[in-house]
């Protein structure tokens, strides 16, 4: 454990910011240099279960859940604003804290959150049970929708600032509390979030932000009794051990994990649509992303003309610094995940997985102090291979052929992943045929990548369940209550099926 004295950033709990008890810190580092650029607080048992304290406190007593959606809404909207307001102070944060380039924060995550939190914030006022209705003779029923409690919530260091959005946004607007935990790698930018949380009025116990390690802080979220949810986005291996912990008090579960995302391509594809949307999908976050298109299953009277195209145009994304403009590719976000991504390369290729691209550290000295990898493409792969069916969480691809539909789906679904996959076919038919075949969260039809608001994300299989975005995340929030309501005076109701005796 590193001290290196006083956290410049604390823990926001209970709408104070805090130190650890034990005034522990850790320190985060640049992805990009290699350097120090905060220390945050090294929490441990004692100071997670006083965050749960507070949001437990805040269910139960406080004013969020009480407030009306509209007012809700009001306070969610001057968030939105806030956060609109100060994108370009977070976009470099978190480029810096997360590897990033400036583009895809500044252009991407940031006003994608303030999006998702402003549709969020809106979708508020629109959730209700159903009318009251009479199923009872004599009796009515009311059937409210209604927030669930404390929530506890986990989030990936791949999109920090989105993914925190993406949890507190539904979460908030349903009137529930919550503890968030970042990743450790990447807890800046939610901490930031955190004076804007206060610069915006929410009251305090609402959100409770938290920083440490996820054996403790998050473990402790997912098995704390005084916690009534909790949701991740991470790996499936860390999905799994959730949904142990979670079992002490039968809490909901809300998982969003691994992906390994199949890209399909038939011969009636336009090539040159497929293999630019190829770059993007494959070199998205530097391929740090749960929807990362890694897989290229190709039809074999295109597989050369789409790998030659493909490849060539990976060899002009332009790496190095994530804070210029100019640069497409920054570092990975740590020298771990470099060694993950180098380790997989070398499976690869043992398993004779042909490298047509990259495969190394860039050279030069721009790159030496960063945890840099090359664009990485393997071709002629089997889905049988490694590479083929594991998440690297890199910039490293597998270009695969098939010969017909069959093949293809058969290929595309061999894998315990089921999150993110897209279709590249101009046959209407196929394409609704394939869609529906495919086991993913989502298909998508010669693109891979949008993404917005209204639109539900979430894993089939082993990419866990319950949804992102959208109204469906908004209801994964909530719970359903029965109310039974007697209209009747009566001793014996009409409803007795079963009776006891005369009534006196
Ligand atoms: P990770 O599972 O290592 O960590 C995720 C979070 O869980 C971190 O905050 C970590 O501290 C915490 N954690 C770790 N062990 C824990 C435990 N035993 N109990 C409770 N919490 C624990 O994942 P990561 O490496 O940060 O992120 C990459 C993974 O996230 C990839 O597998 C990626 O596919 C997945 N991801 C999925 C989605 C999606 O929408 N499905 C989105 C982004 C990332």
């Amino acid at each position: 454990m590193n001290r290196v004295g006083k956290s410049e950033y604390l823990n926001f709990v209970n709408g104070e910011w805090v130190s650890s008890h034990t005034e522990d810190t850790y320190t985060v580092i640049n992805p990009a240099t290699g350097g120090t650029i905060a220390a945050v607080p090294q929490s441990d048992l004692q100071d997670t279960r006083a965050a749960i304290d507070a949001a437990r406190a805040a269910f139960d007593k406080g004013k969020w859940p009480r407030m009306t959606p509209g007012d809700r809404a009001a306070a969610l909207f001057k968030l939105a604003n806030l956060i609109e307001a100060d994108m370009d102070r977070l976009a470099p944060l978190e480029s810096q804290n997360q590897g990033k380039t400036i583009k895809q924060a500044r252009d991407g995550d940031l006003p994608f959150s303030v999006d998702n939190l402003r549709f969020m914030a809106g979708a508020s006022r629109t959730l209700t049970g159903q009318a009251s209705m009479e199923y009872a003779y004599g009796a009515t029923s009311v059937i409210r929708r209604e927030p669930i409690g404390v929530i506890g919530q986990i989030t990936p260091w791949n999109y920090p600032f989105m993914m925190a959005i993406w949890k507190l946004a539904p979460a908030l607007a349903a009137g529930n509390t919550a503890v968030l935990k970042p990743a450790s790698l990447t807890p800046l930018t939610t901490l930031e979030l955190g004076k804007l949380i206060e610069a915006a009025g929410i009251p305090a116990g609402t959100v409770n932000l938290i920083t440490g390690p996820g054996a403790v802080v998050g473990n402790e979220l997912a098995s704390s009794d005084k916690v009534d949810m909790v949701s991740l986005t991470g790996d499936t291996a860390t999905g799994k051990e959730i949904m142990k912990a979670a079992t002490s008090n039968v809490k909901k579960l809300h998982l969003e994990l691994g992906g390994k995302a199949p890209f399909v391509v038939f011969e009636d594809a336009n090539i040159a649509a497929a293999a630019e949307g190829a770059v993007a999908a494959s070199m998205v976050n530097g391929g740090q992303d749960c929807t990362q298109a890694a897989r290229f299953i190709v039809q074999d009277r295109v597989y050369k003309k789409f790998q030659d195209k493909f490849v060539e145009r990976l060899k002009t994304v332009r790496m190095g610094d994530p804070l210029q403009r100019s640069t497409d590719l920054g570092p990975l976000v740590s020298s771990k995940q470099r060694e993950k991504v180098e380790d997989y390369v070398e499976i690869g290729s043992d398993e004779g997985a042909k490298l047509a691209l990259g495969g190394q550290r860039p050279k030069g000295k721009a790159f030496e102090k960063g945890w840099y990898y090359e664009p990485t493409a393997f071709v002629d792969t089997d889905p049988s291979m490694r590479i083929a069916r594991e998440e690297v969480f890199g910039p490293v691809v597998n270009v695969q052929k098939f010969s017909d539909e069959a093949e293809a789906i058969e290929a595309a679904n061999d894998v315990v992943y089921g999150l993110y996959s897209s279709v590249w076919t101009k046959d209407v038919q196929r394409a609704h045929r394939v869609a529906n075949a495919l086991r993913f969260g989502a298909v998508e039809i010669n693109e891979h990548l949008p993404i917005v608001s209204e639109m539900p994300h979430g894993g089939f299989k082993q990419s866990g369940f319950g949804k992102d975005l959208s109204v469906y995340s908004l209801e994964e929030y909530t719970q359903i209550k029965h109310v039974f309501i007697d209209l009747t005076d009566a001793v014996r109701k009409p409803w007795h099926y079963i009776t006891f005796g005369d009534p006196t």
